[in-house]
């Protein structure tokens, strides 16, 4: 019988590859929602040619647009926060979380109370969210899956091993497009040239998170909620081929780790066919052309967003809330030429120095520190000189 799948996020880049591993496998899946921010005509596009239920976009300023390309069809259109989260909380099999930024922590945390199977790109919703949605996960007997390629990959590596064997688990960073830049070129890179990622095609803002390794930092706040073993026990390590996505280390001496290609298709449709598998059409690894893989330390002095996320995750509290509000303000205030690539992650150590607000217990805390986090980055965003 079909899977029932929603797609929230569904006209970015995981959407699209969410997406296209569904139109490969068609008869296998209904789609029950998709959403967009405000690209009205390209979400109908996409809810037609799926036959979705329903069809949401964030900004309700787009429904119009919306009504008029669903015309004639019997898709149900929608807009603003309470249409994302009915539509999170229509109880598809499958729910993939796939808006960036903590926008998508609301339809997510909805999903989750809905008790279902998410699988998780969203890993800013995580990192704002913490325990209120590990808790919430628990409560309602709802299945996270990991679609971030290193956390998949971590899934996969930990499969039937209880977590007490792990000695450490470590993230596989590429370094992003500035790897080898110095502080002085850093100072001067473009959003042009952060946007170009060496090994991945992703969205804007997480290739700034990338470039600032930012993402990693996120990424290691994920991992810290995901695989709960410590932050002592975990690690980062810059492997910039991308072809090791991470690797578990066992107290016995076996470290495993998950090898592919740098194509998102292969961890989301692990996620999808979990706990099964399912054939896409990536092509194999071929580790003869590909020769060498190499690994290196992180510079933290070049690339200081690890040790702030780790700092972050150690204080707890509302910090790692925080730090994410903050590095998107930041992020927005790079893309849009106002400041320099090197203010991003300056200008969220600033903020998180300065905030007191207490440690949140449900989701209308986690909404608040992000509110009063970007107010506090909104005011550090000034001119690039
Ligand atoms: P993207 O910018 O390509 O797409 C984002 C999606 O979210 C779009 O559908 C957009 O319409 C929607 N959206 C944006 N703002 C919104 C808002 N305010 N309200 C509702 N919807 C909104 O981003 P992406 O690269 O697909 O990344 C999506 C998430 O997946 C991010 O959290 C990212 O960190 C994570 N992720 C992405 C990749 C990747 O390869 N792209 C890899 C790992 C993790
Ligand atoms: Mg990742």
């Amino acid at each position: 019988m079909a899977r029932s799948i929603s797609v929230l996020g569904a006209t970015g880049s995981i959407g699209a590859s969410t997406l296209d591993l569904i139109r490969r496998n068609r008869n296998d899946w209904r789609v029950v929602a998709l959403t967009a921010n405000g690209d009205a005509e390209g979400l109908a596009r996409l809810a037609r040619e799926f036959g979705a239920e329903v069809a949401v976009v964030a900004d309700e300023g787009a429904l119009p647009a919306l009504r008029e390309a669903l015309d004639g069809t019997s898709i149900h259109a929608a807009a603003g926060s309470a249409a994302l989260i009915e539509a999170a909380s229509r109880g598809a099999d499958i729910t993939v979380a796939a808006i960036v930024g903590c926008a998508g922590l609301a339809p997510t945390m909805a999903a989750i109370e809905r008790g279902g199977v998410i699988a998780l790109a969203n890993k800013e919703a995580l990192v704002s969210a913490g325990d209120v949605m590990t808790a919430a996960v628990a409560r309602h007997g709802a299945t996270l899956l990991p679609v971030d390629s290193e956390h998949n990959a971590i899934f996969q590596c930990l499969a039937g091993n209880s977590l007490e064997h792990v000695q450490a688990i470590t993230l596989t960073a590429s370094g992003g497009p500035f790897r080898d830049w110095t502080l002085e070129q850093l100072q001067r890179a473009t959003p042009a040239e952060a946007v170009k990622h060496p090994n991945w095609s992703m969205g804007a803002k997480i290739s700034v998170d990338s470039a600032t390794m930012m993402n990693k930092g996120l990424e290691f706040i994920e991992a810290f909620h995901l695989f709960p073993v410590g932050v002592e026990r975990l690690r980062i390590i810059v492997h910039p081929q991308s072809i090791v996505h991470s690797m578990v280390e066992y107290r016995d001496g076996s470290t495993l780790a998950q090898l592919g290609p740098s194509d998102m298709r292969v961890p989301i449709a692990s996620a999808l066919a979990w706990p099964e598998r399912m054939d896409t059409p990536c092509a194999p690894l071929d580790l003869a052309a590909i020769g060498q893989l190499t690994f290196r330390t992180p510079d933290e002095i070049r690339f200081p967003a690890t040790r702030l996320a780790r700092n972050a995750v150690i204080e707890g509290g509302a910090a790692p809330a925080t730090m994410n509000a903050a590095n998107e303000i930041a992020v927005a205030a790079f893309l849009d030429g106002q400041i320099a690539f090197t203010r991003i992650v300056q200008s969220v150590e600033d903020v998180l120095s300065r905030s007191a607000m207490p440690a949140p217990t449900c989701l209308d805390d986690v909404i608040a520190i992000d509110a009063e986090a970007r107010a506090r980055a909104r005011e550090l965003m000034e001119p690039v000189r």
